[in-house]
């Protein structure tokens, strides 16, 4: 796989202007210390690490015949109006897209009050400057992109090197099924989406963390890295991207050095992110009410096929001893529900993609017809 920047100069003019700008609202603010701090280091500009990355490419990224592009969409009149055409640019965020396939960066994730480069630097010892905040949101969604590319080669969602990452794959096609279907996807949603976003959001930020290492040296990065697992597990009560322990995970361990190429640092990131998700998952469920739901679904899902609840805690416990268990949360009639929706699941693997997609929209369809329907009784009542 290989990079290419698009609109890499209307970037730069644009961090000209506020490289000074920021600088100076920082010294005003008697924050000269970070600013001082911060100047020991060199700073890299995206164009240094995108030629960087593409000249390491077999130690950085997966091997596939593949330019992915860097949109820098909206830092210029004309690049924002070169985009329109193609793609709306009010709904549009910074984001990897997974249809497109490229990685679309927005001005607003640098210069909005409440948007990343202003909130992270809240959490940094020293200050971290606006190309060290782009790199940090490229090395992000280029996480993003990576995962997808290798889980379309792989036909994996993670690698399996542990029972936590088979665990984790299986639940995640049953989301991808199950997301779009409300009957199904509304008693489990809560764990589908700690499962997703723990992985998905922790591949992103876990790859971006080691690259930091590699491109600025552990020095520069070890500080990046502290701020950016601060910034994180600050905000996971609204943000939710529970992936505070898998970086302060990678920060603590003597991993960081040592990848030798792609396929290290995409095992790696599987095992600890589903570590975690699964953490997360465990500690949060007693508060759901799904979570015998939860058990059901597993119950059918894995083949277990107990037919009342505490057997089938117990087979679980067993097969998969990192799943917990609230004996005092067991609910007879959701544990059922729960294997109905993963016998329906099992049944729906067997349809391929397109069947399972037109399946999911109709779904959709369905349920929104239902709530029309019902609001409108609601309101004659
Ligand atoms: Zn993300």
């Amino acid at each position: 796989m290989k990079i290419r920047a698009v609109n890499l100069d209307a970037y730069a003019k644009f961090v000209m202007k506020d490289k000074f700008s920021n600088e100076f609202s920082i010294v005003r603010n008697d924050d000269a210390d970070k600013l001082i701090k911060s100047k020991r280091y060199k700073s890299l500009s995206p164009a240094n690490i995108i030629t960087r990355l593409n000249n390491n490419r077999e130690r950085f990224l997966p091997s596939l015949n593949k330019t992915l592009l860097i949109i820098f969409s909206d830092f210029s009149v004309w690049t924002k109006f070169k985009n329109l055409p193609k793609i709306s640019l009010g709904r549009l965020d910074t984001s990897y897209k997974p249809d497109k396939e490229h990685i679309y960066i927005l001005k607003k994730t640098l210069i909005n009050k409440n948007d990343f480069y202003n909130e992270l630097n809240k959490y940094a010892e020293s200050f971290i400057d606006i190309d060290t905040a782009t790199n940090i949101t490229i090395l992000h969604e280029l996480g993003h992109a990576v995962h997808h590319q290798i889980e379309k080669l792989n036909g994996r969602y993670l690698h399996e090197g542990t029972e936590e990452a088979k665990f984790i794959n299986e639940l995640m096609s049953f989301e991808e099924l199950a997301v779009s279907q409300h009957e199904m996807s509304g008693k489990i949603v809560e764990i589908e989406m700690i499962g997703r976003q723990a992985t998905r959001e922790g591949y992103a930020d876990l790859y971006c963390c080691i690259l930091l290492d590699k491109l600025y040296g552990r020095d520069k990065a070890g500080f990046i890295i502290k701020a950016i697992h601060d910034y994180r597990e600050a905000v996971n009560v609204t943000e939710r991207y529970y992936t505070h322990d898998s970086i302060n995970e990678y920060l603590t361990s003597e991993y960081r050095l040592d990848f030798k190429n792609f396929n290290e640092i995409h095992s790696y990131i599987s095992i600890v992110v589903s570590k975690y998700a699964i953490k997360h998952i465990n500690s949060d469920s007693r508060s759901f009410f799904s979570h015998s739901n939860f058990l059901g679904v597993i119950n059918s899902v894995f083949g277990i096929n107990e037919i009342d609840v505490k057997s089938a805690v117990k087979k679980i416990g067993d097969r998969f001893p990192f799943i917990w268990v609230y004996h005092d949360k067991l609910v007879p009639w959701r544990f059922e529900h729960g294997c109905e929706d993963g016998e329906e699941w099992l049944t729906n693997r067997e349809l391929n993609k397109t069947q399972r997609s037109k399946r999911a929209v109709k779904a959709v369809m369905e349920n929104k017809l239902n709530k029309i329907i019902s609001n409108h009784y609601r309101k004659r009542s």
